[in-house]
């Protein structure tokens, strides 16, 4: 028995760094650039011994125009659609942004089950968002920092119900 992993959030957020650290292989595109990640990416994730599948949610990145509200919910919806859970990342260190209440919207209309975390959480500079992120009414946030591989002994925990 293994389960389904959505990691959704505006673009910027770390979903693909922190899908390439669960999946362990670089199957997603990281770049500061936008347009260089699209549509839908599904891997084999692992956190120690807990194994499920991975699916990043990428494509938002290539929306520059007044369609991104339309390909932002179109994209969710898919991923929920596919996931037992989602990991709605936003960015500790920038706080939580218009586009994060958008997404935590869309997440509560489609009744997904949702695991907030707050990325980019890795020394001081990501205490104030982590805070900040309980103002989305989405639980606990867990602090994760995607890129130096910290808060995943959290993150087991948040999943261990669905595994
Ligand atoms: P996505 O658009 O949500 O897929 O975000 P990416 O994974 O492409 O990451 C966007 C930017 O955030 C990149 O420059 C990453 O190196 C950076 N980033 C990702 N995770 C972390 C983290 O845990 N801490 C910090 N400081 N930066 C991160
Ligand atoms: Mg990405």
């Amino acid at each position: 028995m293994s389960f389904t992993l959505a990691i959704v959030g505006r673009p910027n957020v770390g979903k693909s760094t922190l899908f390439n650290r669960l999946v362990g292989r670089r199957l997603a595109l990281v770049d500061d650039q936008p347009g260089v990640t699209r549509d839908l990416r599904e891997g084999a994730g692992r956190i120690g011994a807990m194994k499920f599948t991975v699916i990043d949610t990428a494509g938002l990145e290539m929306a520059k125009d007044e369609s991104l509200q339309g390909r932002m919910r179109a994209l969710t919806e898919r991923a929920v659609a596919m996931a037992d859970v989602c990991l709605f990342l936003v960015d500790a260190r920038a706080g939580v942004t218009p586009a994060d209440e958008y997404f935590a919207e869309i997440l509560r209309k489609a009744n997904a089950r949702v695991i907030l975390a707050a990325n980019k959480a890795e020394g001081r500079a990501g205490e104030a968002g982590v805070y900040d992120a309980y103002a989305l009414g989405l639980g606990e946030p867990i602090a994760l920092s995607a890129e130096h591989g910290e808060g995943l002994g959290d993150l087991h925990r948040a999943l261990e119900p669905f595994a």
